[in-house]
């Protein structure tokens, strides 16, 4: 640490990305990509003539983008008899951490602060710190579900995963909806992540609620970790709120790329339905080959499982398979009899068992 470092920071603790081995040795399912390649589309729009423009600034309203965005939501509210939304409903960023940062430092106040699920996406409560606001941690359900009665009249703004980061566990839109009814005067923001795998999107609420704020990420379901792109969908006052964060801070948060990648991936709605329904296939495989072999799983609707095993403990079983070349994810704290393993394609998901029969059988349980 230099002497320079500002004395407000001094007791941050940074969030800890998965590792990211960048020799391709390991069966990678340690932080919840999509095991398939981007669409096609998103491979033909990254062609050499929009790499040779980019001695040009990108588009600071990200327009391509957020039109496929409002237009693809419109389309699924619209399959469902409600009124679409428009592209002053629509938000993007540089990864959906992005869109959390801005929505944390406008609509998180120092007096009010945050409250969270206590088993969550790790990324609140640095954020927290990061701006200044006092972070409550709402405990969990015994069964580790999101508990809806630890939200309702809570003096702070709400920020809930669902399905929920780590555990997967979806809570019923009319639940969600309860907690937005009853804490009219607080926003509640509802990270999307996972929603794609399973759960009902919020987005259809925001007509009726104009204290929720929807916010999502092409990294999970639509195969662009790498590609850096986040979205938020809410009330137009709140996105103007949300760019007008953005146009203090970075306006141009989006590279040519991403916005061409992120609009081309919206747009590829069969890609999309392909993929996820190998995802969910494939988690649903998984979750019973591993009962099977004597773990309890939480019931995930998102792209990983979480899953302990009586005999062996998580810090154990990460080291165990990580030896067989096999990354996943050992969370700590609550979580620390559990490992989170991301779902992948078919092959990585026989090495995966392999690799976990392997362990079993060495281990005699
Ligand atoms: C992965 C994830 C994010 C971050 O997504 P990016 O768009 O890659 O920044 C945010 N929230 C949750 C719950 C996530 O799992």
């Amino acid at each position: 640490m230099s002497r320079f470092l500002d004395t407000r920071y001094l007791g941050i603790a940074p969030y800890t990305p998965g590792e990211q081995p960048q020799d391709r040795s390991y069966v990678k399912l340690n932080t919840n990509e999509s095991p398939f390649p981007p669409s096609p589309a998103v491979i033909r729009a990254l062609n050499a003539d929009e790499v040779s423009r980019l001695n040009l600034y990108s588009d600071p309203t990200a327009g391509k983008l957020v039109e496929a965005i409002a237009s693809r939501y419109t389309a699924a509210l619209k399959e469902q008899g409600l009124s679409g939304i428009g592209e002053r409903n629509v938000f993007v960023g540089n990864g959906s951490d992005e869109v959390l940062a801005f929505a944390f430092a406008a609509f998180c106040s120092r007096e009010l602060g945050v409250a969270s699920p206590a088993i969550g996406y790790g990324f609140y409560p640095v954020f927290a710190e990061f701006f200044s606001l006092p972070y409550e941690a709402v405990p969990m359900l015994p069964d580790l579900a999101v508990d809806p009665e630890g939200f309702k009249g809570i003096e702070a703004t709400v920020v809930i995963a669902n399905p929920n980061a780590q555990t997967g566990i979806y809570l019923p839109l009319s639940e969600i909806e309860t907690i937005v009814s009853e804490n009219k005067d607080r926003l509640v923001i509802v990270d999307e992540a996972y929603c794609d795998f399973g759960g009902e999107s919020a987005v259809r609420l925001i007509a009726r609620h104009d204290n929720l704020l929807v916010v999502s990420t092409m990294s999970k379901s639509r195969q662009l970790a790498g590609g850096r792109v986040g979205f938020a969908i809410g009330s137009e006052e709140l996105i103007e709120d949300l760019n007008k964060m953005k146009f203090s801070f970075n306006p141009y948060n989006l590279d040519r790329l991403s916005i061409l990648a992120g609009a081309a991936a919206m747009e590829d709605e069969d890609y999309f339905n392909l993929t996820r329904t190998a995802v969910m296939r494939e988690r649903e495989r998984l979750k019973k080959e591993f009962s099977s072999l004597g773990f309890s799983l939480t019931p995930s609707l998102a792209n990983f499982i979480l899953a302990r095993h009586g005999g062996i403990g998580g810090r154990e079983l990460y080291l165990a398979l990580k030896a067989r070349g096999v990354l996943v994810r050992w969370l700590g704290g609550e979580l620390e009899d559990y490992v989170r393993i991301s779902v992948g394609s078919e092959e990585q998901n026989e090495a995966l068992l392999a690799a976990v029969r392997d362990v079993i059988k060495e281990k005699n349980l």
